[in-house]
C-alpha cells in the first residue's frame, strides 16, 4: 500500500519487508507440525528453577523497589562487573544490552556510515544484514565453512583492493552453518583488521552452548585487540525473552557508545539485570550450562542419526560441536522450493539454505538449516521421516 511520503521517514519508507528466513508468511502452522526452523533454546534447559529464586530473593529485598528505577545506561554495576570479569576486561568496556539484536545495532550504528562496505560471512545470520539496512551499509559476502570465515579468501580479497570499514562473523558454533573459527585464524583476522583497518564484529551467542563442558573458553575472543567489538546475549542460556545481553566495546569507543545508547533507549531494564545477576552468581549456574550442552549433545545426534538413516548417500551433514543447528546439503537435483512446500504438507517446517545468502544464493542451492535445539528427540526423528517423504516426491 502506498503512503503519504509525509507520513514517514525515507528509511520507515523504504525498509524491505522480511523475506525468506523470518517472513512469517511461509511458515504454515497445523496442529502436529514439527517446526525445525526456530532458534529457541530447550525450554526444559532453562533454568527455572534458579529464576524462582531469584525473583523472590529480588522482590523480597529492600533494594527491589529501587531496581524500578532508571538504572545506568551501560548497566547496573554489579553485573557489568561480573560480566567485565568472565570475559577478562575492564567493566568500563561492558554494556548492557536488551538482547544479541539490540547490541548489534549499536555496533552498526557507532561503526558503519551509508555507503560503507563490510565483509559478513556467506551463508550469513540474515538478521544482521537487516540491521545494515539502519545504515544502508553495503555487505560484501565471505565464505564461511567448518573452520569459520575464510581467512585466506579475505586476505586475498583485501590485497586486491577491497576496503572494508567492518567485518562481521558468528565464531563459534555458526548460525547457520555449525563451524569454529580457530584461534590462529581468528590471530590473523585481527592481523587482517589492524592491517587494513577495519573493525571485527564478533557475533557470539552460541559460545556458552558447547557440547562438551568447558572445552570453549567463555570469554571472547581477541578483545585484546582495539578493533573488535563482541556482541553476546543471554538467549540461548537464559531465554530469548529475557531481552538481556552485552557488548564490550574497545575502551576508546566505550563512552560514546553509551551516549548512542543513551539516544535510544537509554538502558536495559534494572529489574532484569538484578535478576539475571542472582542466576548467574549461583553456583549451580556452570552446571546448568554443562547439562544444557550435553543435551544439546544427544539432540544433535540424534538428527544426525535419523538423517543419515533415511537420507543415506543423498544428504551431507556438518558435525557441529556445539550450537542449535545441523546444516545440510540434499545431494542431487530437486525443486527445492517445493521441497520445502511439501515438507510443510508433510508438516516438518525447516529452513531454506538459500535464505542464509548474502546475495546469490546459487551456491546454497539444496542447503537446510535444521535446528535440534527446541524438540524432544522423538520429534526430532519423526521430523526427518516427515522431511524424508517429502523429498521422496520431489527429487529429480
Ligand atoms: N546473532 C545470532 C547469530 C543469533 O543466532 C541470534 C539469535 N537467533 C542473535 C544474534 C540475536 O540474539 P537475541 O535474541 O538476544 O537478540
Amino acid at each position: 500500500m502506498a503512503t503519504d511520503s509525509r507520513m514517514a521517514s525515507r528509511l520507515l519508507e523504504q525498509l524491505p519487508a522480511r523475506q525468506g528466513f523470518g517472513d512469517a508468511t511461509l511458515i504454515r502452522h497445523r496442529p502436529g507440525s514439527i517446526d525445525l526452523g526456530g532458534g529457541n533454546p530447550d525450554v526444559a534447559a532453562l533454568p527455572t528453577a534458579l529464576y524462582r529464586d531469584a525473583a523472590r530473593d529480588l522482590t523480597e529485598s529492600d533494594g527491589f523497589a529501587a531496581s524500578l528505577r532508571y538504572v545506568p545506561a551501560p548497566g547496573i554495576p554489579a553485573l557489568r562487573a561480573w560480566i567485565a570479569e568472565r570475559e577478562g576486561v575492564d567493566a568500563e568496556r561492558v554494556i548492557v544490552t536488551t538482547g544479541g539484536a539490540h547490541g548489534l545495532a549499536l555496533a552498526v550504528l557507532g561503526t558503519l556510515d551509508a555507503g560503507d562496505a563490510i565483509v559478513v560471512d556467506d551463508p550469513v545470520y540474515p538478521l544482521f544484514l537487516r540491521t545494515l539496512d539502519l545504515v544502508g551499509a553495503h555487505p560484501v559476502p565471505v565464505r564461511v565453512g567448518a573452520d569459520g570465515i575464510d581467512v585466506d579468501e579475505l586476505e586475498r580479497r583485501l590485497e586486491e583492493g577491497l576496503r572494508p570499514k567492518a567485518l562481521f562473523t558468528v565464531p563459534t558454533f555458526h548460525n547457520p552453518s555449525g563451524g569454529t573459527l580457530p584461534d590462529d585464524r581468528a590471530r590473523r583476522l585481527a592481523e587482517l583488521a589492524d592491517r587494513y583497518g577495519f573493525t571485527l564484529i564478533l557475533d557470539d551467542p552460541y559460545r556458552e552452548v558447547g557440547f562438551e563442558p568447558g572445552a570453549v573458553d567463555v570469554r571472547s575472543r581477541l578483545l585484546d585487540s582495539d578493533r573488535v567489538i563482541a556482541v553476546n546475549t543471554f538467549s540461548k542460556t537464559l531465554g530469548p525473552a529475557l531481552r538481556v545481553g552485552w557488548m564490550v566495546v574497545p575502551e576508546a569507543l566505550s563512552e560514546r557508545f553509551v551516549r548512542l545508547r543513551n539516544r535510544l533507549d537509554g538502558l536495559t531494564s534494572g529489574t532484569l539485570q538484578e535478576l539475571v545477576l542472582r542466576i548467574v552468581q549461583r553456583p549451580e549456574y556452570p552446571r546448568v550450562l554443562a547439562d544444557a550442552g550435553l543435551g544439546y549433545a544427544r539432540k544433535a545426534r540424534a538428527l544426525q542419526q535419523a538423517l543419515g538413516a533415511r537420507f543415506g548417500d543423498d544428504i551431507e551433514i556438518t558435525d557441529p560441536s556445539g550450537g542449535f543447528f545441523l546444516w545440510a546439503r540434499l545431494v542431487g537435483d530437486a525443486d527445492f522450493a517445493r521441497l520445502h512446500e511439501t515438507a510443510q504438507d508433510e508438516g516438518v517446517f525447516f529452513q531454506r539454505g538459500e535464505w542464509f545468502a548474502v546475495d546469490d544464493d546459487a551456491h546454497l542451492r539444496g542447503t537446510m538449516r535444521l535446528s535440534f535445539s527446541e524438540q524432544p528427540v522423538e520429534r526430532l526423528v519423526e521430523g526427518v521421516e516427515r522431511l524424508h517423504r517429502a523429498w521422496r516426491q520431489v527429487r529429480g
